[in-house]
């Protein structure tokens, strides 16, 4: 939230000790029998705003520029601006950021996150989704081809009746070739929709900050997807530590209750498995009915 000016409400930078817009000094005596809270440090002034990390009141000369926006002086002293590896790519290099911030969110994810900008471009975290997601199922990908590939391979030629084999192979290659292109473009979208129903969710759990919060969160919670590099783990086991996690960014980056975070990360799972499996039960059981129809 952005102070105001209590002469005129026009917005004011933290730092600031007079308003730009109509000239008035913010800082401002309370009236005297008044309601309205004072600094926590200075009560001789009016709070202009509350610090998001404390929830301390406090006046114009005790604000500055956090990465989340106005903190109290005490909270800028405590965590100087803290900064993600990804958000540093341009002297890093994308794929040196993209390596550190995941390594940071599997082995200490609270340092990791200390201090930083909750907010990002929406486009700085799908592409973190993007390489997560290749990460995940590249090598995974390119092995079952590998694999598929040889296996077709060892299948003499006699077997087949009619089909021609060296396209079959072919075509099975490609397929699984393609696949492995499409399965990381298909995962970022629907990371997308994921975190819009995870949104959506936090809002009602209370959450104010905006839906780009959301998915950085959502973005940094893909980086278990890097154990993907050892074929076929990840595919199974991140999905699962990646929920965790993300349970843990909603909570950072939008500062809200465990409740509302743990609501935001595993509801849209949870609701979307036992959909599927509806859908898969409602299958099995129109099959078995129809076994037994033609049974009987
Ligand atoms: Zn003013
Ligand atoms: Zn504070
Ligand atoms: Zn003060």
């Amino acid at each position: 939230m952005t102070p105001s000016c209590p002469s005129c409400q026009a917005p004011f930078t933290p730092g600031a000790e007079t308003c730009e817009r109509c000239g008035a000094s913010l800082l401002v005596a309370p009236a005297p029998g008044g309601a309205e809270p004072v600094c926590a440090v200075h009560p001789e002034w009016r709070s202009v705003a509350t610090c998001p990390r404390c929830g301390a009141f406090a006046c114009a000369r005790c604000l500055r520029q956090g990465p989340e926006g106005a903190i109290c002086v005490t909270c800028h002293e405590r965590e100087p601006l803290g900064q993600l590896p990804w958000d540093q790519r341009d002297e890093l290099g994308t794929l040196k950021a993209f390596w550190r911030t995941c390594y940071g969110m599997l082995m200490r994810p609270t340092e990791t996150l200390r201090g930083v900008n909750p907010d990002a471009p929406v486009s700085s975290s799908m592409t973190f989704v993007l390489l997560s997601a290749i990460a995940g199922f590249l090598t995974t990908g390119l092995l079952y081809t590998a694999i598929v590939g040889i296996v077709l391979g060892l299948v003499p030629q006699t077997d087949t009746s009619g089909t021609d084999p060296e396209a079959l192979k072919r075509w099975m290659t490609v397929g699984m070739g393609a696949g492995t292109v499409l399965i990381p473009l298909f995962s970022t979208g629907m990371t997308l929709v994921n975190a819009g129903l995870d949104h959506l969710i936090l809002r009602m759990g209370g959450v104010e900050r905006g839906f780009s919060v959301t998915m950085r969160a959502h973005a940094l919670s893909q980086a278990p997807y890097i154990v993907g590099v050892i074929p076929f783990v990840a595919v199974y086991a991140a999905p699962f530590w990646a929920v965790g996690l993300r349970a843990f960014t909603y909570r950072t980056l939008h500062r809200t209750s465990w409740g509302t975070a743990l609501a935001g990360a595993f509801l849209v799972p949870v609701l979307s498995c036992c959909l599927c499996g509806g859908f898969y039960g409602a299958l099995m059981f129109a099959a078995f009915k129809s076994g037994l129809g033609t049974q009987g």
